[in-house]
C-alpha cells in the first residue's frame, strides 16, 4: 500500500500504529484481576517524565495496523479488551471500537483525556495529566479516574481533578511505581482520612506479568 494511502487511513482511524498487543491480566483500578486482551497504541505527546512507557510516543516507530485485524486477533483472546497506549485518543477510536462492539466486546479505554472522547467504551479510565489536562466532556463520560501520585502535590491535584468528575465516578490514588515505597504510605494516610478514594496498585508489576 502507498505511504500516503497508509497515512489516510491512519488519519481515519482506519489503521492504527500498533505497539503491542498482548493477554493478561488487568493489574490496576476497578477493573484489576479481570482477564482482558490490551491492544497498546503508539503516539502520545503528553511527555510525563516518569511514563513508563516511553517507547510509544513516536507513532513513527509502530506499524500501522488495520483495526479489522486488530479487532480479528482480540476477538480470539477475551471478552474484555483494553485499549491503552500512548495516548489512544490521539486517534479517532470509532473504527476500532465498533469493530470490537460487532464482534461483542467489551471495550474498555485508558487516557489522559487529552484529546477529544472518540469511540464507543464500555469503561472509561481517566487518568489525567499535569501536563495536558484533560478536554471537559472527559469528566462526565468517566467510570474512574485514577490519579498517578509521585509527590505530595498530586494529591491537590487529585482533589482538583475529582472535582470535575461526574457523581458516580470511582475514585483511585494509584503510586507511581518507581517511587512506590515513598509514596505509599502517604496515599495510605490520605485514604484513610478521605475515603472517598480507593487505593490502585499496579498489581501485575507485583505479579510479575505484562
Ligand atoms: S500520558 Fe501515559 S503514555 Fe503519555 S507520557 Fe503520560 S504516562 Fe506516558
Amino acid at each position: 500500500m502507498a505511504k500516503t494511502e497508509v497515512l489516510t487511513l491512519v488519519e481515519k482511524g482506519e489503521m492504527l500504529p500498533l505497539m503491542e498487543e498482548f493477554y493478561t491480566i488487568q493489574g490496576e483500578g476497578y477493573h484489576k484481576g479481570t482477564a482482558a486482551y490490551f491492544i497498546r497504541v503508539g503516539g502520545c505527546d503528553v511527555g510525563c517524565h516518569w511514563c513508563d512507557v516511553k517507547e510509544s510516543w513516536n507513532a513513527e516507530t509502530h506499524p500501522p495496523t488495520s483495526i479489522e485485524n486488530i479487532a480479528e486477533n482480540a476477538a480470539k483472546y477475551s471478552d474484555t479488551i483494553v485499549v491503552t497506549g500512548g495516548e489512544p485518543l490521539t486517534w479517532n477510536m470509532v473504527p476500532l471500537t465498533e469493530a470490537l462492539k460487532e464482534r461483542n466486546l467489551q471495550t474498555h479505554i485508558e487516557t489522559s483525556g487529552a484529546y477529544p472522547l472518540t469511540g464507543v467504551w464500555d469503561w472509561i479510565c481517566l487518568s489525567p495529566k499535569k501536563n495536558k489536562l484533560p478536554v471537559t466532556p472527559v469528566y462526565d463520560k468517566a467510570h474512574e479516574l485514577k490519579v498517578i501520585v509521585y509527590n505530595k502535590h498530586d494529591l491537590i491535584f487529585a482533589e482538583e481533578q475529582a472535582a470535575l468528575t461526574n457523581s458516580n465516578c470511582i475514585l483511585y490514588l494509584q503510586p507511581e511505581w518507581s517511587v512506590r515505597d515513598k509514596v505509599v504510605p502517604m496515599i495510605v494516610d490520605y485514604v484513610m482520612k478521605n475515603p472517598k478514594w480507593k487505593v490502585s496498585l499496579q498489581t501485575h508489576k507485583y505479579l510479575n506479568i505484562p
